[in-house]
């Protein structure tokens, strides 16, 4: 029963007492046993107090994420990450393609729920549509990542395009939450070395690609996204998923306490890319 019910019960309900006929069954379970002791059942009753009793604890209160307070400057000559180090029982969780109106408010909630920090690969354009969206993103204390303004496939685009496509969002990221993105992902993890190496050494870009893919986008159903990701998981993951599907944000209540109870903790991308050995 849920403490809201109780506290909304009657005194009858709480006795399995019809509402209309609780106040005289009530008076007459205390006149017979007050007859039978010769006394009020009230005054005799004497309680030493109970230093023993603590409060229950709120059933539903669920998995909680430690706090990692880890470094996010990293300092790493790779142009190129898709997994940290193996060293920790670590993983990122990304979610790209938004922000979307309502899966990443409901994806927020889910992830505040938990203490969980996340990394967000954001398009440029959904930036613009859902300002508000990505402040929240950024307030509540998650990564946010470059994934272009118009996700189109970079390795069809010419290099001034690829700049535009990446200098339009990061605009529009800094425009919305007042921070720059430390990292990008290519749309379709598509992207030449030539061109990672010019997104490095021109937006400090390293282009984080991924350890485990759910292949979520293809709505294979939630339960099927959350095994896929509890199978894939291991020391360092980087995990790919995306919040513009909303089947996608079901998944992860499970798949976050799945990943919690086999005793992974959530850090961001950068924290993951900063953590040594
Ligand atoms: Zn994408």
């Amino acid at each position: 029963m849920k403490r809201r019910d109780l506290l909304q019960m009657t005194p009858g309900a709480v006795l399995g007492l019809s509402a209309c006929s609780s106040k005289d069954a009530l008076a007459s379970l205390v006149s017979s046993s007050a007859s039978g002791r010769g006394q009020s059942p009230l005054q005799s009753v004497k309680m030493p107090p109970n230093t023993q009793y603590r409060p229950p604890a709120y059933a539903n209160q669920g998995l909680r994420n430690p706090n990692m307070n880890l470094p996010t400057a990293f300092s790493g000559s790779a142009i190129s990450y898709s997994r940290g180090s193996s060293a920790y029982a670590n993983v990122a969780m990304t979610f790209d393609d938004g922000p979307h109106p309502t899966n990443t408010p409901r994806l927020l909630d889910m992830l505040r729920k938990r203490n969980i920090r996340a990394t967000f690969y954001v398009i440029g354009g959904n930036v613009d549509r859902y300002p508000h969206i990505a402040r929240r993103i950024v307030a509540e204390g998650h990564e946010i990542g470059n994934h272009t303004y118009t996700h189109r496939k970079l390795t069809s685009l010419s290099e001034s395009e690829v700049r535009k496509e990446m200098r339009r969002t990061q605009d529009a990221i800094v425009r919305a939450t007042g921070v720059k993105p430390r990292t990008m992902r290519p749309p379709y993890g598509a992207l030449f070395q030539r061109q990672r190496q010019m997104l490095f050494s021109e937006f400090n870009y390293p282009t984080i690609m991924w350890s485990v893919d759910p292949q979520d986008w293809r709505r294979p159903g939630p339960s099927v996204v959350t095994s896929r990701i509890l199978s894939g998981a291991n020391n360092g993951a980087i995990i790919l998923a995306h919040d513009l599907h909303a089947p996608t944000v079901t998944a992860m209540p499970a798949t976050f306490d799945g990943l919690l109870s086999r005793g992974y903790n959530f850090i961001t991308v950068s924290q993951l890319l900063a953590q040594k050995g």
